[in-house]
């Protein structure tokens, strides 16, 4: 899956806050995610993102 730092991914799975975007900061063996709803940071396993995500939004 081919995912840059900076793009926005929309997820399956929907953050408490309400929103289904996330801004990549970081991309290694994890991924560090910032929800583009209430800004919360998150650090995942690169597999575990790449199975979550529906859409990649490059702008
Ligand atoms: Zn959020």
């Amino acid at each position: 899956m081919d995912i840059q730092v900076g793009d926005i991914l929309k997820m399956k799975k929907q953050h408490p806050c309400g929103s289904v975007e996330w801004e990549v900061l970081r991309i290694g063996a994890d991924f560090r995610l910032k929800c583009a709803g209430c800004g919360h940071q998150i650090m995942i396993p690169r597999v575990k993102a790449e199975k979550n995500v529906k859409a990649v939004r490059r702008e």
